[in-house]
């Protein structure tokens, strides 16, 4: 059975293949079916962003298709930056870089005490099929926000993201230690779950 998966990002569809190695799936990318467009994300929660993109390209090309969608998510800012994560520090909306929305996060939380700066990654998947069936899975990796850079590695808020099962900031873990705890693999496993019993079905 071919799945998409529905996301522009090279990386993360090899990513995402190789967590979800399910045997009788082949995975497509878009590329692979020729999409270049943007799918608007305009829902209210992960979950709601990550099967908006599902039920499009699922829609669109009459096959399954799974998407994800992730943030950060602070609890002394009340969930934020959450769905605006990639767009934290923007002021016209558009994805905000890397360092700026680091920068603007610290700057938030200044006045937060260490052992009040708890917080999550949290990765929502969803799945839709042309016969109806839609779910989706959230992977969670809890931690808490550094009062100041740590690390060069990884991407987004990893350098300031101190992953509590780690015990150290994601900027200093290997990709590979990363990638056993994230919030990405989490969901991934929960999914392939899911995954399992829709082809067994
Ligand atoms: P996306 O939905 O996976 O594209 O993630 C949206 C935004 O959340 C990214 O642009 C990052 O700012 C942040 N984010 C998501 N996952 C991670 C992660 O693993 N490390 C650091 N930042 C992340």
């Amino acid at each position: 059975m071919k799945i998409a998966i529905a996301t522009g990002n090279a990386h993360k569809v090899k990513e995402l293949s190789k967590l979800l190695d399910i045997e009788g799936i082949e995975f497509v990318s878009l590329k692979d079916l020729g999409f270049t467009g943007d799918i608007i994300e305009d829902g209210k929660t992960f979950a709601e962003n990550a099967m908006i993109k599902a039920k499009f390209i699922c829609d669109k090309y009459g096959i399954p298709a799974i998407a994800d969608d992730s943030g950060l998510c602070v609890d002394a800012l009340n969930g934020e930056p959450g769905i605006y994560s990639a767009r934290y520090a923007s002021k016209d909306g558009g994805n905000s870089d890397d360092r700026a929305n680091i920068d603007l996060l610290l700057e938030n939380m200044k006045s937060i005490p260490s052992g009040e700066r708890s917080g999550r990654f949290v990765c929502s998947m969803a799945f839709c099929a042309p016969d109806g069936v839609a779910l989706t899975v959230d992977g969670i990796c809890e931690g808490h926000i550094t009062c100041d850079i740590r690390g060069e590695g990884g991407f987004g808020y990893d350098p300031v993201f101190y992953c509590t099962k780690l015990c150290k900031t994601f900027g200093e873990a290997s990709d590979e230690e990363k990638n056993n705890v994230s919030h990405r693999y989490n969901a991934c496993k929960l999914l392939a779950v899911k995954l399992k019993e829709y082809i067994n079905n």
